[in-house]
């Protein structure tokens, strides 16, 4: 890349690790990947830091409950923090653990400089202490329980380390006069404001009660409380000490949470005030997801995890419906019901389809190749005059993180191109060299409006516009695409299209939700645990030779010879079949895992061997109860199902 590229510095918060991600965790790390891939599309450098905050009381308590070590704890924590992201494809380019030595040196760095320039005094906190939870009750009074306990606490005084923060009101302030962007939105820039006017008081950033923390250089037991230590993380992610030699501080935007925005816009930059190092640029605050109009919470057990959603949906789903519904700043609401409308609507009727029939059309009458349109009526221009003048506009809401109102925009120059098809009717055309002329221009300005939107919706939905991409025959990657140089007519006509696939299958509505909720009630498998197995009998790898069993353990399985009646793919899980089987006596819904190798259509009226006598379990939320026989052929374990080359009757056993 050449070295010239301007840089951008963007992070998640550091999330805490006493659980595991769930949507709204989700939801920043989403709009982080988004904003990192628009801006490399604009041609910056780009690095998005994520990671996780791994110290304090409730860590300590945790891996205490768990019974192994906080290293142990916070390890297998960070790893499963990691796996969802990488799942996911939202990683981002640096991860920050708060116990990586790298963030200890600087956290310990920062001090040294606070203190150098006489921001930190030496004084002693007072406050509630619960002697059970070792732990001190923030905002309680003398007579308080313990929230945690429900025992008394106890009133204690313990000698701790002060940050200056009382120095900084007028810098705070000075900084939101002439930085009007530094926080957003208005309405929370407005509340810090009052907060700062309001009058701060100094703040204890060491603790000698807490054992599981980064200690103080030559002043242990003391150790850093919570926000010194993981606020520091966004600079040590980037270089810590050695910030400029990398040169990505200071950070152009923290995106966080509205209830951790005061940490982010008076701590944060009054400790980099107090050791003299550049201030972030912006701090974003998001609002909550609720859920019937309550915010999602564990303690409310409302909590909704991206995992089942992705499996049903997938994950560009999911990225556009976050981004679409809920106007980036505000609170929104989360529900599946609207997830699955959105899919449908947007995802299966609009980007979709569009694709879809226009890679058809050129199939169909051009061989595959995009046609080569000789003149263009008003009505092509007047489309293509919306498309070009969209693009601006596109960029411009992207640059506010405006993304709903992106995407608005977006489909609805997907909504034209439909219109425009309808009203031109290109399949209606006849075989005259007039009418083969006209159905080429029609479908190449088709296939430029779907080129134009693919490259403008690459970030929000990565994966599927790279299909469409490879759909119109498009050499490299959309996601290397420079959105500055996107114009109106630069597709090339005689390229090779890709064949025609359905991108985002139509979804029943009832039955995605139920698989979602199955899914997010079953427990919460630990990320890194492997995909479950193909549900056949042909999913199982070879193995040696097993013992020998005794009739009788043999008779226990009951196979039956079934005839398949029905058979469909199940959105979200590539390799499931969801199949009806008439059995003789009743008829079975099965999964099996043999979706890679047998088109559905080929299976309806085959007969094939049953296990029928096999409790019922769900697969990706779907029930399946019963197994089909299959023999497992080749190094990758082919499913090949078993069956009979005579007349049997449906319903008869096999023994
Ligand atoms: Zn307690």
């Amino acid at each position: 890349m050449p070295a010239n590229k301007p840089k951008y510095y963007l992070t998640t918060p550091i999330y805490y690790t006493n659980g595991l991600p769930h949507i709204g965790h989700t939801y920043s790390t989403i709009v982080c990947d988004t904003i990192r891939r628009y801006k490399r599309m604009r041609g910056y450098d780009v690095v998005m830091t994520t990671g996780t905050d791994e110290h304090g009381v409730n860590v300590e308590r945790a891996a205490k409950k768990a019974g192994v070590s906080e290293t142990e704890f916070v390890a297998k924590m960070a790893a499963e923090w990691r796996a969802l992201w990488d799942d996911l494809g939202i990683q981002g380019d640096e991860f920050i653990r708060t116990t990586d030595l790298k963030h200890a040196h600087t956290v310990q760095w920062l001090f040294r400089l606070c203190r150098e320039n006489g921001y930190v005094y030496k004084g002693h906190y007072t406050g509630q202490y619960c002697i059970y939870d070792n732990a001190f009750v923030s905002d309680a009074k003398p007579g308080d329980n313990c929230p945690d306990c429900g025992r008394p606490t106890e009133t204690l005084t313990e000698e701790n380390y002060f940050f200056k923060l009382t120095a900084f009101q007028k810098p705070l302030l000075d900084l939101y006069r002439k930085n009007p962007n530094f926080i957003q939105p208005e309405t929370r820039r407005n509340e810090i404001i009052s907060f700062v006017e309001g009058g701060l008081k100094d703040l204890s950033i060491t603790r000698t009660t807490i054992r599981w923390g980064i200690p103080v250089p030559g002043e242990e037991p003391h150790v850093f409380y919570v926000w010194f230590d993981a606020l520091t993380a966004y600079l040590s992610a980037v270089g810590g000490p050695e910030y400029e030699r990398r040169g990505y501080w200071p950070a152009d935007v923290h995106l966080v949470g509205k209830d951790i925005i005061r940490f982010h816009t008076v701590y944060w930059p009054a400790f980099l005030m107090a050791a003299m190092l550049p201030l972030p640029r912006q701090v974003w605050a998001h609002g909550w997801f609720l859920m019937d109009s309550t915010k999602m919470s564990k303690s409310k057990g409302n909590v909704v995890h991206p995992r089942p959603i992705v499996d049903v949906v997938g994950m560009d789903a999911l990225r556009y419906f976050l981004l679409r519904e809920i106007v980036f700043g505000q609170d929104g609401s989360f529900s599946y019901d609207a997830l699955v409308t959105r899919y449908n609507s947007d995802l299966a009727n609009g980007l979709g389809n569009l694709a879809s029939r226009t890679a058809a059309m050129i199939e169909k009458n051009f061989s595959g190749k995009i046609p080569n349109p000789d003149s263009f009526q008003p009505q092509d221009e007047a489309l293509a005059k919306q498309v070009q003048s969209a693009i601006g506009e596109a960029l411009e809401h992207f640059d506010k993180f405006a993304f709903s109102r992106a995407l608005e925009l977006i489909w609805s120059l997907i909504a034209l191109a439909d219109k425009y098809l309808a009203a031109e009717q290109p399949w209606a055309l006849g075989t005259s060299d007039a009418d083969a002329q006209r159905r080429a221009a029609i479908l190449w300005t088709a296939a430029e409006a779907l080129r134009v939107v693919t490259v403008l919706a690459h970030p929000v939905l990565p994966e599927s516009t790279e299909k469409v991409w490879t759909l119109l025959g498009q050499a490299g990657h959309v996601s290397s695409q420079d959105l500055d140089g996107l114009r109106w007519g630069r597709l090339e006509p005689g390229i090779l299209i890709g064949k025609s696939q359905t991108l985002f299958p139509r979804i029943e509505k009832a039955e995605a939700i139920e698989r979602m909720e199955a899914m997010e009630n079953e427990p919460q498998k630990p990320a890194a645990a492997p995909a479950p197995a193909a549900p056949t009998g042909a999913a199982a790898a070879p193995q040696a030779a097993p013992e020998k069993i005794g009739i009788e353990d043999f008779a226990k399985v009951e196979m039956r010879v079934g005839q398949i009646r029905t058979a469909e793919r199940i959105v979200g899980a590539d390799k499931l079949l969801k199949l009806t089987v008439d059995i003789g006596t009743e008829i079975r819904q099965i999964c099996a895992g043999i979706a890679q190798y047998y088109e559905p259509e080929t299976l309806i009226g085959r007969k094939v061997a049953v296990v029928v006598n096999l409790a019922p379990r769900k697969l990706r939320g779907v029930e399946s109860n019963g197994m089909l026989i299959a023999a497992s052929v080749g190094p990758e374990g082919r499913p090949v199902l078993a069956g009979f080359h005579e007349d049997v009757e449906i319903g008869s056993r096999l023994k």
